[in-house]
């Protein structure tokens, strides 16, 4: 099948289903019209979905335009982000993750570490400037205070009880429960007591061990990465979900690792979002050594969301653009492939601007507004788990909040 040039594959957004629909060949056709009617991804068998990830040509442009109609009837026209302030408070770590350009040893003249005041104040600030949510995740230094997560929630919980607290990666639980010794789920019990909120799905990389051990050789297992969120979910701490996609991975990784999570989300409901998070191979060990490809393509990035709307439909209806990885016209057009949110503000985002992103540190609930507005959508604001929103109409003083239950209740 040709392949699609740039230009061609920006404009999908122009194309209605019926000018594309009789150029996709039969059977994807089949696949996407039982996707659309059914709005549940599990109406597809794995081939089916091998098929719409390895999707090319006409039918690729297929795929993003069924994906688009799939957010609408799903999520509707909304576009929700939240405001949070992203909070690394260490770069230090032991784990050597070849794809992470943000780490780095002790004795490095950048590595730095935040102490419980510093983390306390920087809370107290995004408070200040209206973010409703801190995302902390770090490094792993060794050596670390066995109870230091759980000191971490303390002091912002003491600064600012109100903010709702998203933190610690399934690599930084399983540590924990290293440190200490305590079983996952009353580790995780701790940490829900004292003050986390929702726990980011992230370490997940690709879901598969064969592709981990290339990745890392000392990240969490597939089986611990399944272990730790699916306890999560059973200890009443919703959690994200992800992806990393454009290094050593090929498509049917993809298919594996959303139908996985679908699985997950049927038996506990935790799941409050899917993040696809592009590769960024610059200043990476992984590129460096021949390892990987140069990130996605303008293609797998459109795909990627697309695949997930679909896959993921009736299961984890939030599909997030993950914008410091994106530039603004891309994130954009991953809007109109499927994805229904934008993220975080994140007012400092250091792990992926380290890997060479250039998309900044910061966007503005402003930015945010205006960029939602361009593609003829509604900009929203909403809390960690979506079960507040406030739109944002063009004028503010028209802001009204909604509330609004966009997924089942969590079991
Ligand atoms: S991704 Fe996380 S665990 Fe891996 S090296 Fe980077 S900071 Fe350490």
């Amino acid at each position: 099948m040709r392949e699609l040039t740039s230009t061609e594959l920006s404009s999908f957004p122009s194309l209605d289903w019926l000018d594309i629909a009789p150029r996709v060949a039969p059977s994807l056709r089949a696949s996407l019209e039982k996707a659309l009617e059914t709005q549940t991804g599990a109406s597809l068998t794995l081939d089916e979905a091998y098929a719409l990830a390895n999707a090319e040509g006409d039918d690729l442009l297929g795929l993003l335009v069924a994906a688009n109609m799939l957010r609408a009837e799903l999520t509707g026209n909304i576009v929700t982000y939240v405001v949070n302030r992203n909070m690394n408070f260490t770069n230090i770590c032991f784990v050597g993750c070849k794809f992470c350009a943000f780490s780095r040893g002790p004795r490095e003249s950048d590595a730095y570490f935040h102490s419980l005041e510093t983390m306390a104040q920087k809370a107290r600030e995004a408070w200040q400037l209206g973010a409703t949510e801190v995302c902390i995740q770090g490094g792993l230094p060794r050596e670390l205070d066995k109870f230091y997560y759980r000191d971490i929630l303390r002091a912002i919980k003491s600064a600012v009880p109100q903010m709702h607290i998203h933190a610690f990666s399934p690599m930084e639980i399983v540590y924990g429960v290293e440190l200490t010794g305590m079983p996952l789920a009353d580790y995780l019990s701790m940490l829900r007591d004292n003050g986390l909120g929702t726990l980011p799905g992230t370490a997940a990389e690709v879901l598969d061990d064969e592709i981990r051990h290339v990745l890392s050789a000392n990240k969490l297992s597939t089986a611990q990465w399944v272990e730790v969120i699916g306890t999560a979910h059973r200890c009443g701490i919703r959690t994200t979900s992800t992806l990393m996609y454009g290094h050593c991975e090929t498509p049917a990784h993809w298919v594996r690792q959303m139908r996985l999570l679908r699985d997950i989300q049927s038996e506990t409901g935790g799941f409050t979002e899917f993040v696809p998070l592009g590769f960024v191979h610059q200043n990476t060990l992984l590129f460096a050594q021949g390892l990987a490809r140069t990130g996605p393509t303008l293609a797998e990035h459109l795909k990627v969301h697309a695949l997930a709307r679909i896959l993921l439909a009736g299961s984890i209806n939030n599909i997030q653009v993950s914008w410091v990885k994106l530039n603004r016209q891309l994130s954009q057009l991953c809007l109109h492939a499927g994805a229904n949110d934008y993220g975080g503000t994140l007012m400092e985002e250091n792990i992926s601007r380290e890997a060479g992103a250039t998309a900044g540190q910061y966007t503005s609930p402003e930015d945010f507004q205006a960029l939602i507005l361009e593609i003829g959508r509604i900009p929203a604001e909403r809390n960690t788990t979506y079960s507040r929103i406030n739109i944002k109409l063009p004028f503010n003083e028209s802001a009204f909040t909604a509330e609004q239950s966009m997924e089942p209740e969590f079991a």
